[in-house]
């Protein structure tokens, strides 16, 4: 099973990531986790990146697309992936395509979370609270000015990707604005009708 998990920051992409995770045993290739990895590591990816995403901007095409591209080769991939975070522009889509053609592999479907902007902005909001009253460290990028960058990259440059997926036929719409578990049964039902081998 290969997917793509498509939506804004916010829209649960990554709590519906890792319950896909333990459904099919493949992997939660989480672009932002990689390179939160690589600038508390210290890498020079990291070094690069660490900027760039504190201002909620995006870290350029060529660096996240080589990183994704190392990590699909790695054995646990094999047998299928989770990408969460990317592609993020039409030029990662592209580079998509091309190296998973490269690869010989197919792609199953790409989703789509849909979630209005204002409960984006809520749910961050509540993902910073959660985290403190747990006594958590929040992400530098999960700030009212930051989120509001991000929000404002997802419509101009992540946005357009969904044409391209609508285009190709690989795009399902998902209601994202429901609770976790009727989310978790709508993808679990788009999911039941791709053949995956
Ligand atoms: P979100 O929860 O906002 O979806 P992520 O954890 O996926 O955030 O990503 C955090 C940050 O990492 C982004 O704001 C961006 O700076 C950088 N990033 C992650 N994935 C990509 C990508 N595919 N292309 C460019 N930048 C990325």
């Amino acid at each position: 099973m290969r997917l793509i998990m498509l939506g804004p920051p916010g829209a649960g992409k990554g709590t519906q990531a890792q319950r896909l995770v333990e459904r099919y045993s493949i992997p939660q290739l989480s672009t932002g986790e990689m390179l939160r990895a690589a600038v508390a590591n210290g890498t020079g990816i990291g070094r690069g990146a660490k900027a760039i995403m504190d201002r909620g901007e995006f870290v350029p095409d060529d660096v996240v697309s080589h990183m994704v591209s190392d990590r699909i080769d790695q054995e646990d991939c094999r047998r299928g992936f989770i990408l969460d975070g990317f592609p993020r522009t039409v030029a990662q889509a592209e580079a998509l395509t091309a190296m998973l053609d490269q690869k010989g592999v197919k792609l199953d479907a790409v989703i789509e979370l849909k979630v209005n902007p204002a409960t984006l902005i809520e749910r961050m909001e509540k993902r910073v609270a959660d985290t403190l009253a747990a006594g958590g460290t929040v992400r530098s990028d999960d700030n009212p000015d930051t989120f509001a960058t991000r929000l404002d990259e997802y419509r101009q440059k992540t946005a357009p990707l969904l044409n391209y997926y609508r285009r190709r036929g690989e795009l399902v719409e998902v209601d994202g604005m429901q609770g976790m578990d009727i989310v978790a049964r709508d993808i679990a039902s788009v999911l039941a009708k791709v053949d995956s081998n």
